[in-house]
């Protein structure tokens, strides 16, 4: 009657269960609930289980109602332990589950090994699932042994050896014997003692040594009399039976049994009384009840959680609502910068169409004023070289300073445009820095006597001699910036200094300064005058001026990536400075040289042909041809010159490209389809970049831009007709 033995082991748990309720304090206990849980437990311990379970109810309400997850572990246990005592084994587990559920919630893990010890007596005794049971037992030793609870172990120990010698699995169940009879002395009460003595005497009346069986047996009768625990001696007598059935003793054996037989027709009967009387409790119908507390409160979970869900649906239509709004603007947005785009493309298109027409009026502008200047630049140049008497006359010195202002005008816009452009890429020639120093100041001779300045020249000695770099480009930043110094001083000096500031590998950099000792720039108007066409403070009469050099020097300097660097006293002078790298090699130097070296030591007598409608220009440039002593033939237009050619030979044809019935391209493509490979040179005030192509494809040789520098164009008509010799 192995059920009968889960009443002494149940006893162990709560005698546990007790002690840990009263020293465990980590519940967060009301007091009133306390109280009436220990209540229970006294009713418990007095076998009151009607009273017990009446205090673990209200207990149960109480601590359900305040949320005390100890509280109602520790109630369900009792009222699990409760129904355990009545036998009804299937409510003792599921109270015990509910109580180990709670206690699961709570860090009391003393309550927790009661409970696994309990259900693991349900699962081993009761329930026959003897694993199920070991491994309950075996948690409840662990959370023991935890904290320190060495007497829980020692019971849960008991419980475990009975299991094992219950399954006949008396070996194992040996190791904990005797563990439990090394700690005897220490933990046993009266309770323990009769079963201990008990299991004792079953080992050995298994290891068949019956006299010292015999002694277990009736230690643990005389003890179980002691302590008046029914079911324990009712235990003691059913094995004591047994083991005098087996060594043949059946009388004595018999009388054991009769013995148990009472003892347990008595707990039997006390038993029955008792469970009649608790059958009106309504445990089972509070737990219904708490159960459809739970589901009722779930429900308002529920119905919270639906509207949380129901807010959070309208926040995701609402989000959606402005997604879909935030998706149609972009559309829209896409839609009209598309419209905006080709709007922009157009306005772009229209900008390009404007700069185009910008740049082609400069042109034509420029050519067609620098047609007519060639010839009132020339023409004045023949006048007071033809005729000394008029060299002093005040109206030609103004033609001849209006003339060459307007043609520095001219080319200053069209400089100022081809930067604008991106058009001028520098070119790499060599030069000699004092050199062109030196040219420049030459040049500058009459203006600086002019408003009587000094210029002083320091050059570096340190600087190599041959640097190659755009030298016209730097020629012409220099020249500005000294013509300005000149203009605006008075009486006074313009240094220009060069320093070598530093070498990196081949590059020399060269700090250049043009210092002048004249009117000064008023500090407000420093930032102004790189701008186009501004002149700052300056009357009429002072001087002329186009108000573009400074705006050219900044531009070129920055295509030499360069900066410029100003400063200027009002009434105490003006400096301007800025560094540019050139590159110092002397083998480049050589080729450079090489290439461009050009014999003009000739005294060969050569015939030219000009090919020009203006006749002004034809006389300008007639009369530079024949002072070099050549031989210059003119026609008027391209027919005039197919015809000329079918007669007569020429070393080289000057040709012009602007010219009614037939320009100059088809005039030179016809010729050479007449097989006349005679070096043929455009002279034109057309823009060079803007005619080379056509040009070269026509078959001509070389452009030059009017007004010429007489030498430039005699360099070129030699060497065009050496190379043509040589050929
Ligand atoms: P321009 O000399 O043709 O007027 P620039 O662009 O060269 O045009 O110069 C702009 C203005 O800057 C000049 O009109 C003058 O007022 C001022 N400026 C330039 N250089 C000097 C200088 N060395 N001393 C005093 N003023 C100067």
């Amino acid at each position: 009657m192995p059920h009968i033995r889960i009443f002494l082991l149940l006893l162990f748990g709560l005698n546990c269960c007790a002690n840990s309720v009263i020293s465990q304090s980590n519940c967060n206990r009301d007091p009133k609930i306390d109280k009436l849980v220990k209540k229970a437990l006294i009713s418990f311990r007095e076998s009151n289980f009607e009273q017990s379970l009446k205090i673990s109810r209200t207990a149960l309400n109480a601590a359900t109602l305040s949320k005390d997850f100890c509280l109602i572990s520790r109630s369900y246990n009792i009222i699990g332990a409760n129904y355990n005592e009545l036998s009804d084994i299937d409510k003792a587990i599921f109270f015990y589950k509910k109580s180990l559920y709670y206690a699961n919630k709570t860090s009391n893990d003393s309550l927790k090994s009661n409970l696994y010890n309990n259900l693991g007596n349900m699962y081993c005794f009761e329930k026959k699932q003897f694993d199920e049971g070991i491994r309950y037992y075996k948690k409840s030793v662990a959370y023991s042994l935890k904290i320190n609870d060495l007497k829980e172990v020692y019971f849960t120990n008991v419980n475990i050896t009975w299991a094992y010698f219950d399954i006949e699995n008396y070996n194992q169940g040996y190791l904990f014997l005797k563990y439990i009879n090394s700690t005897k002395n220490k933990y046993s009460d009266g309770s323990t003692e009769v079963i201990v003595d008990m299991l004792n005497a079953v080992y050995l009346s298994h290891k068949n040594k019956n006299t010292a069986a015999n002694t277990f047996f009736l230690s643990a009768i005389e003890a179980g009399k002691r302590s008046g625990e029914k079911t324990d001696l009712s235990n003691v007598y059913l094995e004591y039976s047994k083991f005098l059935d087996k060594i043949n003793k059946h009388k004595e054996a018999y009388q054991a049994l009769v013995n148990h037989n009472k003892i347990s027709a008595e707990v039997y009967n006390e038993k029955k009384l008792k469970k009649a009387s608790i059958a009106g409790i309504g445990l089972e119908l509070d737990e219904y009840k708490r159960q459809i507390d739970k589901i009722e409160s779930e429900k308002v979970e529920q119905s919270q959680s639906l509207k949380k869900s129901r807010i959070i649906v309208i926040l995701f239509i609402l989000i959606s609502f402005i997604l879909l709004f935030l998706i149609v603007t972009l559309i829209k947005n896409i839609r009209f910068k598309k419209k905006h785009n080709l709007e922009l493309l157009k306005a772009k298109e229209i900008a390009e169409e404007a700069s185009l027409l910008k740049t082609q009026f400069i042109s034509t502008i420029s050519h067609e004023l620098r047609t007519p200047l060639y010839g009132v630049v020339g023409i004045t140049n023949m006048l007071l070289e033809e005729h000394k008497e008029i060299s002093r006359s005040q109206h030609l010195s103004s033609l001849k300073f209006s003339a060459r202002y307007l043609l520095s005008l001219v080319n200053d816009i069209l400089q100022i445009n081809k930067i604008e452009e991106n058009k001028i890429v520098l070119e790499n020639l060599t030069f000699n820095i004092a050199d062109e120093i030196t040219v420049i100041k030459n040049s500058l001779s009459f203006l600086s006597q002019k408003n009587n300045n000094r210029i002083s020249i320091d050059i570096d000695p340190e600087i190599p001699e041959y640097l190659i770099g755009d030298k016209l480009r730097l020629s012409q930043i220099l020249m500005n910036l000294v013509s300005n110094a000149l203009k605006f001083t008075k009486d006074g000096q313009v240094e220009i200094i060069v320093k070598l500031s530093r070498v990196e590998g081949k590059l020399n950099f060269l700090h250049f300064l043009i210092k002048d000792n004249g009117i000064g720039i008023a500090v407000v108007d420093q930032s102004k005058i790189f701008e186009k066409f501004v002149q700052v403070g300056r009357k009429e009469s002072d001087y002329q001026g186009t108000g573009l050099g400074l705006s050219i020097v900044k531009r070129l300097l920055g295509l030499f990536g360069s900066t410029i660097t100003l400063d200027s006293d009002l009434g105490k002078g003006t400096s301007f400075s800025f560094e540019i790298g050139f590159e110092h090699d002397l083998v480049k130097t050589k080729n450079i040289i090489d290439e461009i070296e050009v014999d003009l030591t000739s005294n060969e007598v050569y015939r030219i042909l000009v090919v020009e409608d203006n006749l002004i220009n034809q006389l300008v440039t007639k009369k530079i041809i024949e002072k070099n002593n050549y031989i210059c033939k003119v026609v008027d237009d391209g027919f005039g010159a197919l015809k000329i050619l079918e007669d007569e030979e020429f070393d080289l044809i000057l040709m012009d490209i602007n010219m009614p019935l037939m320009n100059g391209f088809e005039t030179t493509k016809r010729i050479r389809l007449l097989g006349i490979d005679t070096p043929i040179v455009a002279l034109t005030a057309f823009d060079k970049d803007e005619i080379t192509d056509e040009a070269i494809s026509s078959g001509m040789n070389d452009i030059i831009i009017k007004p010429f520098e007489p030498v430039k164009l005699f360099k070129i008509i030699n060497y065009l007709i050496k190379e043509k010799s040589a050929v």
